[in-house]
């Protein structure tokens, strides 16, 4: 008889995103007259740009004239792409080869798979509040977890510690739930750790694009040291709302070596084994992310996000609550008034005034007590739902 991998029973039910749905389902149910005023999707809601529109279009065209054709895309990634992103690394300072560059079908996807090129007796750290597929991808390989907990006494933005060493070192700056993102210095700190324990960090920008103040890094390979102990994992998905489009890409430093193995080039073998690569059609739509005006039209977009998160921002600063995040992230993670738990406090602000968040003890234990808003819902509901947050807890 056949034995399943039998570490998905070790898995949790991942409930969060099910009891939002189920409880807001219910209360619609019971208040049909309702309208909610949704700040927990973590999808954007804005359409894609004109620039990449035109190239999706102007690709599907090729497909269809034999001299532009095109089959089979080289698996690490389309030559013209894979440039085109060495060279918006090169904008900002940071050396990058063409080749060091790796074209995927969207971070989360790569999350996963790169986990193939580390032991399975490996373990993996993961600062919490987290995204939650960082535990789950390793607990389905079986690998050992070590859960270093975050809170409001560091930013949410830990140092690293001899007592809390691993192989893999899961970081995400800026940060998915608490919008916390990393200064230079913790980040050096976090590159010399892993350099002096030969751990490889797995570095997670799938939002640097939303970060403002110049002298936050948008990239881990703006530290010193960090080409021989990291990967950075990026996405279009928040960038340029490429969320059902599906497009991201990965950098591997050729000096990425652990007992003799090359990561680059480890990779490109099991891209070559286990892909055919990404679409052509959705790669044109992605290189036309970073022409100038691709470039000026995301940010016209992710400004409009960036305006939502002022507008709460406001709210909550007039209601004297904590919060980090916002300014260089598209998420808030508040403090919970009075005490409340996350959960307490998501039924609260559903019943009394229809505002639908993410509790944060969903990121992990330390996330209780806490609540995230997502700033890529629409304008109007935004200002809305921080006017009734305003109204209902400046009368507590
Ligand atoms: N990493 C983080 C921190 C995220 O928040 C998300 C999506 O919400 C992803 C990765 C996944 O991005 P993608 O859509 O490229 O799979």
């Amino acid at each position: 008889m056949i034995t399943p991998n039998t570490h998905y029973a070790d898995l949790k039910d991942s409930y969060l995103f099910y009891n939002i749905a189920q409880k807001t389902k219910a209360y619609l149910a019971a208040n049909p007259d309702k309208h909610l005023y949704r700040m927990g999707i973590g999808d954007v809601s804005l359409p894609l740009c004109d620039a990449v529109i035109r190239a999706l279009h102007e690709a599907v065209d090729d497909q269809a004239k034999k001299e532009n054709f095109h089959g089979y895309m080289p698996e690490c990634g389309a030559p013209f792409l894979r440039e085109t992103i060495a060279k918006y690394y090169a904008d900002r300072g940071v050396t990058v080869s063409t080749d060091e560059v790796f074209v995927s079908s969207g971070a989360s996807d790569e999350l996963g798979d790169i986990l193939d090129l580390f032991d399975r007796g490996s373990s993996a750290l993961v600062i919490e509040p987290a995204y939650p597929a960082y535990v789950d991808a390793n607990v389905m390989a079986g690998r050992k977890i070590v859960h270093l907990a975050s809170g409001k006494d560091n930013g949410f933005l830990p140092s690293p510690s001899e007592e809390v060493k691993a192989d893999i070192l899961y970081i995400c700056s800026p940060n998915n739930p608490t919008g916390a993102v990393f200064s230079r210095n913790q980040l050096q700190a976090w590159v010399d750790f892993a350099n002096e324990n030969g751990s490889v960090i797995l570095f997670d920008a799938a939002y640097e694009a939303f970060i403002e103040d110049e002298s936050l890094p948008h990239s881990i390979f703006e530290l010193d040291g960090a080409e021989t102990c990291a990967i950075e994992i990026c996405s279009l998905s928040k960038t340029a709302g490429f969320t059902g489009t599906r497009l991201g890409y990965t950098v591997i430093p050729k000096k990425l070596i652990r007992q003799g193995m090359n990561f680059n080039e480890m990779w490109v073998r099991n891209r070559t084994t286990k892909t055919n690569g990404v679409s052509y059609i959705i790669q044109k739509g992605g290189a036309a992310v970073f022409t100038p005006e691709g470039q000026k039209q995301i940010h016209d977009n992710i400004k409009v996000y960036k305006n939502n998160a002022k507008v709460l921002m406001k709210a909550l600063d007039k209601l004297g609550i904590w919060y980090c995040g916002g300014k260089n992230a598209p998420y808030i993670w508040m403090k919970c008034p009075d005490g409340m738990g996350s959960w307490e406090f998501f039924d609260y602000l559903l019943n009394e005034i229809q505002v639908v968040g993410t509790p944060g003890e969903g990121f992990g234990a330390c996330g209780e007590g806490y609540f995230r808003f997502s700033t890529f819902g629409s304008p109007e509901d935004t200002v809305e739902a921080a006017n009734r947050l305003v109204s209902l807890l400046g009368k507590k």
